[in-house]
């Protein structure tokens, strides 16, 4: 599909009008896999900011007060938009971002299944009624927190967003959404469509900025946006939670992992290299939930880290709009830069290349699928994530070993494990601290389950029955002289 065949929009979108920036300015968005110019978006700021927010504040009563069936309706036909031009918005993203187009199209239906469950949960927010109150009735009511912002990252520029404004239209909240700089057309295209489903003018609002620090700063200062939710590095995520602090704003937290990949000597190693190869090069390993570590029973980390080297060297990397492409390029050259700095400190610290190691012969933000061998956890990529296409083998001897190092971090996003010793797996699924456990699978996500992690890496869930609470607020109402 050609760009012009995207039909880009090159607005932003606020109160249901497609508007410029204030002062007319507006930054260039590119092509990784080219260097190629897409498009142009509003350059915006805080004032522009505090429209949407005030949008979306008028937005709310007529949002929030409708039955949720009529939200469930217009959020359906939401779904169903999106479903129709899922080849359209997965060249969006592959454009965009880079990813290879089969995986921009799982993540166009991955993002859309949730504004389905969404829409079905939103159907579903009951209140109790406590028991024991004597001459009084005790009863708690669940309602929309009210206004709420996202912001959201550039490796899933459409699935992150989806999930997070899902969730808000199905517990009846309004929101405005600050799109990463790098991809903001997929969150525009999404929000089209949200319009052409009959979602009311305000309820979605998108605000493109080149420097996010002013957008985030109004978020998070407006007393009228009573929640924040936000996906992307611990370290930004820390300075939101600062701000939100003196709003008292209620947050959630999708931030950075340090995912291990456990190998027992028990494990179906053919299993787990297959679910190797898909987490880590997945998205060129530019994913939150990607395992970072891959901790190997001595006995069988040779022989893991070579059938790994082979799958790994047998991936096609190219431009993601290319048919049998598995890997396309890294976002830019900052990320291309931490590749390399993880794999010298790696190899310093006595590492052994076993594929891969350099960038590729494309050129540009294309890097070889890598393997290193023999990695010592003293190394860099032990602690840091890599966010790229490297994948570390360090060897252990004992279960409690795996555990010690596994947890040997302050994130907790996602872990995975593989082993076939049913005690095994219950043992250590309940002593890794993440908020995620694979065991013998490295795909987790659904919209069914609870995506979250603790410790560093955040704070609340998306998706699932319990998704829906971040938006909600809890209030207890005590009727007395019964
Ligand atoms: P990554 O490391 O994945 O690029 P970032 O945390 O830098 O992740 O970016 C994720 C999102 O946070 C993007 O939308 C980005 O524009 C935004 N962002 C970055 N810095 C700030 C900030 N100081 N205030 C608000 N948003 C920010």
């Amino acid at each position: 599909m050609k760009v012009d065949e995207l039909s880009l929009k090159q607005r932003a979108f606020i109160g249901g009008e497609w508007v410029a920036a204030n002062n007319g300015g507006v930054f260039a968005v590119t092509n990784p896999a080219t260097g190629e110019t897409l498009g142009t978006v509003p350059d915006m700021g805080a004032a522009e900011t505090r429209q949407a927010i005030e949008a979306a504040s008028r937005a709310l009563p007529i949002w929030r007060d409708r039955p949720a069936k009529e939200r469930a309706q217009i959020m359906r036909r939401w779904f169903d938009l999106v479903m129709a031009e899922q080849e359209r918005l997965a060249h969006i993203i592959t454009a965009e971002q880079g990813k290879p187009l089969f995986e921009a199209r799982g993540e166009i239906a991955y993002g859309a299944s949730y504004i389905d469950w969404f829409a079905e949960e939103g159907r579903r927010v009951y209140g109790d009624i406590v028991p024991g109150g004597m001459d009084r009735r005790l009863l708690v009511l669940k309602q929309a927190i009210g206004v709420t912002a996202a912001i959201t990252p550039w490796n899933f520029p459409s699935g992150m967003l989806a999930r997070k404004v899902s969730a808000a239209l199905g517990a009846g909240c309004t929101m405005v959404v600050k799109p990463a700089e790098l991809t903001p057309f997929s969150s525009l295209a999404l929000a089209e469509l949200a319009e052409r489903a009959g979602v009311p003018a305000g309820v979605v609002n998108v605000v493109t900025a080149k420097d996010p620090v002013p957008v985030g700063q109004e978020l998070t200062r407006n007393p009228i946006v009573r929640k924040l939710t936000f996906t992307g590095s611990t370290e930004v995520g820390k300075i939101l939670l600062r701000q939100a602090a003196d709003n008292v704003q209620k947050c959630s937290m999708e931030l950075g992992g340090n995912a291990p990949l456990i190998v027992f000597e028990d494990a179906d190693l053919d299993r787990a290299v297959k679910g190797a190869i898909a987490t880590k090069y997945r998205n060129c390993g530019q994913t939150c939930v990607s395992a970072n570590r891959f901790l190997v029973q001595k006995s069988v980390a040779d022989a893991f880290s070579q059938k790994l080297a082979e799958a790994a060297s047998a991936l096609e990397v190219g431009a993601g709009v290319l048919e049998g492409v598995d890997v396309g390029p890294l976002i830019e050259e900052a990320a291309v830069e931490k590749v390399e700095r993880h794999i010298a400190d790696a190899v310093a610290h006595g590492a052994k290349v076993l594929t891969g190691g350099a960038r590729h012969a494309l050129g540009g933000l294309f890097f070889q699928p890598t393997v290193l061998g023999g990695v010592s956890a003293d190394a860099l990529i032990f602690r840091e994530e890599t966010f790229g296409p490297v994948a570390p083998v360090i060897a252990f001897e004992t279960e409690e070993e795996a555990i010690r190092l596994a947890n040997a971090t302050p994130y907790g996003l996602s872990s995975y494990f593989y082993s076939n010793d049913i005690a095994r797996i219950f043992r250590v699924a309940e002593k890794l601290e993440f908020g995620m456990v694979g065991v013998n699978e490295s795909i987790l996500t659904s919209e069914a389950a609870p995506f979250g992690g603790i410790k560093h890496s955040g704070m609340g869930r998306e998706g699932s029955r319990y998704g829906i609470d971040d938006y909600l607020e809890m209030k207890y109402v005590c009727i007395g002289g019964m």
